[in-house]
């Protein structure tokens, strides 16, 4: 009976060098993300009715539906599973570069620049204590963009926003070629954001 299934990754495990390197892209994807599916698809098999009427974003979504005694593991591994899908899927070897169309107004709206906006994103991703993420989000009622962080594997979804740009903080997304500078990491991402991605979720998202 299989559940969910891991998404492919849409690059080689080298295409994100020099920001990341391949080793990091291989272990990241086929150990740790692997992880998480395999181990929310063994949780979910105590109620199988879960996995065949949700997709993981809506059980996220509603993660009060979820049985009391499954939910903190849902949280945890259905997160990471999601958490993980996003990531892979913003970067891209020809990312980079500055947002335009539609979300580039809703920035402009919110933080004035573009500049204003990465500062505070890298600000709230380099500034988790422990692991977790930084992340740029749609709040879902006033449908403005915010900069959040999550804990753990904690995901937007679960808290009334759609994420939209997702940065990884967990050491395993960047010690082998960082070591301790996150805050190096997170500036590199940046070369590597997939704006187009971004704009198609923002456009979704509204
Ligand atoms: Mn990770």
């Amino acid at each position: 009976m299989a559940l969910y299934t891991l998404p492919k990754l849409p690059y080689a495990y080298d295409a994100l060098e020099p920001y990341i390197d391949a080793k990091t892209v291989e272990i990241h994807y086929s150990k740790h993300h692997a992880a998480y599916l395999n181990n929310l698809n063994k949780i979910l098999e105590k109620y199988p009715e879960i996995s065949e009427n949700s997709t993981i974003e809506e059980i996220l979504t509603n993660i009060n539906d979820v049985p009391a005694d499954i939910r903190q593991q849902v949280i945890n591994q259905g997160g990471g599973f999601a958490n993980h899908n996003l990531y892979w899927s913003i970067l891209s070897p020809n990312g980079g570069g500055v947002p335009s169309e539609k979300i580039s107004q809703a920035i402009i709206e919110q933080f004035g620049t573009f500049d204003e906006l990465k500062r505070q994103l890298k600000d709230a991703a380099i500034g988790v204590f422990g692991s977790g993420y930084g992340f740029l989000v749609m709040d879902k009622d006033s449908k403005k963009l915010e900069i959040m962080q999550t804990k753990n594997q904690d995901s937007p979804l679960s808290f009334n926003k759609i994420p939209l740009i997702i940065i990884d903080v967990w050491e395993h997304a960047y010690y082998l070629l960082y070591q301790n500078r996150r805050a190096d990491y997170v500036e590199r991402l940046f070369n590597i954001i997939d704006w187009d991605k971004i704009e198609s979720l923002y456009n979704e998202a509204l």
